[in-house]
């Protein structure tokens, strides 16, 4: 029965580049997916133009990847941003940067993307094989064997790579089949969760949906835990949905909001809004009176407008019980001094997040303490390794998620590529 060196079971963009760099090493690679074609959430990323990588350097990349960041220092010594800029550059793919640092082809294709790392697996000594689904992978003591097919054939090697993905978005294919294998192995795969995902909330005025559709560019978003304390706070555009919160400071907050959920053992959790991160209370309320002063004789409500979202103002004006048909003239003190504070804490409460097939990463996974960070081999079983979002690795949108899938990706295949190639140089 014919052994392949490595078998790769994936293939989105972590199993493409574990198969293409055992492949360019000159092992024997099988890669194997369940659906009818590669790369399926790969070509709907980034909403169809897929947000390859991000450049900026790899301290703030780190930061970046809040779910077991550090973990990425070694797999971002072999192949990083910059490598995955020139390995797509180098296939033809020219990628072009966008704010903060997202990087995305200059054709704004995904697909070309997905395209370029098949081509790029083709190259090498590599086998393809489509609706082939993995029913388990076959250990024998303390080595991987194989895997076994659904359609019960059993197939050899002496390396097997999972990269399987997690539990997001099943459709693409990634239904979280590769936990069992783990544990199996002996692996402890932590808790998972949602992560990068919309916010539920049952306030009133997202009920109504009178905010539905409204964004709010450049503005932060606080979480503050159960004891009042701030947990995180994110800088960037929300937007109001018929349910709740999305918009990029919305997804990155959102991991915050289940944990603290979850250990202060919670149903909602307040969130904050700074309207206005750039100024004081102190100038806004002085640049508002100033506005108002102009025009001393109109109702405060309709020059507001000019300065703060107009649908935002009713909400604004009942929180600080100041009535709208207020001028200039008869503004109250205290009441104009709350309204001013909520722009600077606009509060709003939450009730959860969408699920974990809603969003974007998995939370959570194959814990990273029993993965050799420069090979990403399991300490468990020898010949077996892990890459992609199976692991206990997420980071926010923005790049992070496809550069940890690619970096882990390229060291899974580099490893086992060597482990067959060349046994006594692994390292
Ligand atoms: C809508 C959306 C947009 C995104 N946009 C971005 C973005 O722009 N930038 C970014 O960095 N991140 C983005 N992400 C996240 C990113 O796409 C994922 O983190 C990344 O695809 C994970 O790669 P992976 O190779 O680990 O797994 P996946 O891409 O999930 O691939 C896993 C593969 O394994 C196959 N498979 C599963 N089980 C089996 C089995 N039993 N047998 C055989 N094959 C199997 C699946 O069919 C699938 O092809 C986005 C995610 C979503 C949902």
């Amino acid at each position: 029965m014919k052994v392949y060196d490595v078998i790769v079971v994936g293939g989105g963009p972590s199993g493409l580049m574990a198969a293409a760099s055992a492949g360019m090493l000159g092992a024997n690679v099988l890669l194997l997916d369940k659906g009818n074609k590669l790369g399926r959430k790969l070509a709907i990323s980034g909403g169809g133009r897929c947000n390859v990588t991000n450049r900026i350097p790899i301290e703030e990349m780190i930061k970046n990847i809040p779910g077991n960041g550090r973990f990425m220092y070694s797999p971002f010594a072999t192949f990083n941003n910059e490598d995955i800029i020139s390995f797509f550059e180098q296939l033809g793919i020219a990628l072009k940067e966008e704010d903060r640092g997202r990087m995305f082809p200059v054709n704004n294709k995904a697909k070309s993307v997905v395209d370029a790392l098949i081509r790029k697996v083709n190259e090498g000594n590599a086998e393809i094989k489509v609706n082939t689904s993995v029913k388990d992978v076959l250990y024998k003591e303390d080595r991987v064997e194989g895997v076994l097919l659904e359609s019960g054939e059993q197939l050899l090697a002496k390396s097997v790579i999972l990269a399987v993905g997690g539990k997001s978005v099943p459709h693409t294919g990634s239904t979280g089949d590769g936990y069992a294998w783990a544990e199996k192995a002996g692996h402890h795969v932590t808790e998972l969760f949602p992560t990068e995902v919309p916010l539920i909330s049952e306030e009133p005025f997202i009920q109504d949906r009178s905010l539905q559709g409204l964004a709010l560019r450049e503005v932060t978003l606080t979480v503050i835990n159960h004891k009042g304390k701030k947990v995180i706070t994110h800088d960037g555009d929300l937007l109001f949905t018929h349910f709740g919160l999305s918009g990029p400071i919305a997804l990155r907050c959102s991991q915050f909001v289940y944990k603290v959920q979850k250990q202060g053992d919670v149903n909602d959790v307040l969130l904050t809004v700074d309207i206005f991160p750039s100024l004081a209370a102190a100038d806004i309320e002085q640049e508002l009176l100033e506005l108002l002063k102009q025009q001393p004789h109109k109702m405060i409500k309709n020059i507001l407008g000019q300065r703060i979202p107009e649908r935002l103002l009713p909400i604004l004006f009942e929180k600080a019980k100041l009535a709208e048909d207020r001028t200039f003239h008869e503004l109250p003190k205290k009441a104009f001094q709350q309204f001013v504070q909520l722009l600077k804490a606009f509060p709003i409460r939450v009730h959860g997040t969408r699920s974990i097939e809603e969003a974007f990463v998995t939370g959570g996974g194959v814990s990273v303490k029993e993965i050799q960070p420069n090979t990403m081999a399991s300490k468990k079983k020898q010949g077996l390794y892990f890459c992609g979002e199976i692991l206990d690795i997420h980071g926010y949108t923005g790049g992070y998620n496809i550069t940890c899938a690619l970096s882990t990706g390229f060291v899974a295949g580099r490893h086992a590529g060597l482990e067959v190639t060349s046994p006594l140089n692994t390292n």
